[in-house]
């Protein structure tokens, strides 16, 4: 990975923010477009956010772009783009949270902070047998103690490195590799038979159920688009004109006419594509829903305040994910 080893604090701040809640083959490509456009902090804090966030688009919980955002804008004009140094310091920086701090403190500085990861959870779970709820508030506690307790103050870069790819690699989720591993002797899931029961997960979570309804209104040249500014997913990220629903919606030829009507005062408008219902899964939410494309003969008299924007020209906005799975059939 090209954040290993690296000791500069801005680099590895940012591969842990794009890093959280991402795959890291997924990550590495975003992290590898920032480095390159944002060289530096400064550069970084001085961009204009829609060409940021339209960087982003795609890695989904928008809500790291703008605290990164905010961040280096803080770390550039407040500190002259110096990054804190301690962890107490790191800590207070929007977007970042224990883990990340702990990342930063360590690997840049070679500080003493243990970081705890999915795999160092599952790496200390199996070696002290510990059947604590890793995602409990009691197992997070205990086991960020004991991370604490067993690591090496002197090299704390090199070790929490070193027991993350472990996890990674050898102490894996599924069909650990037990038979040659160095910590076998030392490992009590593996001596009393329980290395596949850890570590324990207290619950999955239940999800939200939320049906969005696309409708892709054509008129000439230019499609409807918003700006999302609500405290909710894909804040700051463009759509098309929303239908929500908590339940689903049978939508037909007459029901998309009626509504097209009745909402917003919209006759004759010619459906071109009703799309099958797309899904998908955020941390805490299940998002289904369909395109419905309809081309209009002219602009209702409440929609002409609205921002009706050249298709060849969205492809310069940033969408969320699950809009851009939806091919636009332009015609
Ligand atoms: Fe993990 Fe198996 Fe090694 Fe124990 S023996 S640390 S379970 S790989």
């Amino acid at each position: 990975m090209p954040w290993k080893g690296i000791k500069d604090p801005y680099k590895i701040w940012l591969s842990e923010i794009i890093l959280q809640q991402t795959r890291v083959e997924q990550g590495l490509d975003y992290y590898e477009k920032f480095i390159f456009f944002f060289p530096s902090v400064h550069d970084l804090a001085t961009a204009d956010e829609g060409v940021i966030f339209k960087l982003w688009e795609g890695l989904g919980y928008y809500n790291r772009c703008k605290n990164l955002i905010t961040t280096a804008k803080y770390i550039s004009e407040k500190l002259n783009g110096i990054f804190p140094n301690t962890y107490q310091d790191i800590i207070t920086l929007k977007g970042v949270g224990p883990y990340t701090a702990a990342a930063i403190a360590s690997f840049a500085y070679n500080l003493p902070f243990a970081v705890v990861d999915g795999n160092v959870f599952r790496v200390l779970a199996r070696l002290f047998a510990i059947e604590t709820p890793i995602d409990s508030t009691i197992g997070k506690h205990e086991f960020n103690e004991l991370a604490q307790q067993v690591l090496d103050k002197n090299e704390p870069a090199l070790y929490n490195q070193a027991i993350m790819d472990f996890g990674a690699t050898v102490c894996k989720p599924v069909n650990p590799e037990c038979g040659t591993c160095t910590l076998q002797q030392h490992c009590r899931a593996y001596q009393v038979g329980v290395v596949n029961k850890l570590p324990v997960k207290e619950k999955t979570l239940l999800k939200r159920k939320r049906w969005l309804y696309y409708f892709i209104l054509q008129h000439q040249d230019t499609i409807l688009v918003s700006k999302r500014t609500s405290k909710d997913i894909w804040e700051n990220l463009y759509e098309y004109y929303l239908i929500e629903s908590d339940a689903e919606i049978l939508w037909n030829d007459t029901s998309i006419q009626q509504h097209l009507h009745h909402q917003l005062g919209i006759k004759n408008a010619k459906v071109t594509s009703v799309s099958l219902m797309v899904k998908q899964h955020l941390t805490h939410q299940l998002i289904q829903g369909q395109f419905i494309q309809a081309t209009l003969s002219s602009i209702p008299h409440n929609l002409q305040q609205g921002q009706w924007h050249p298709i060849n020209q969205l492809d310069k906005l940033p969408f969320p994910q699950f809009i851009n799975q939806y091919k636009l059939i332009v015609g």
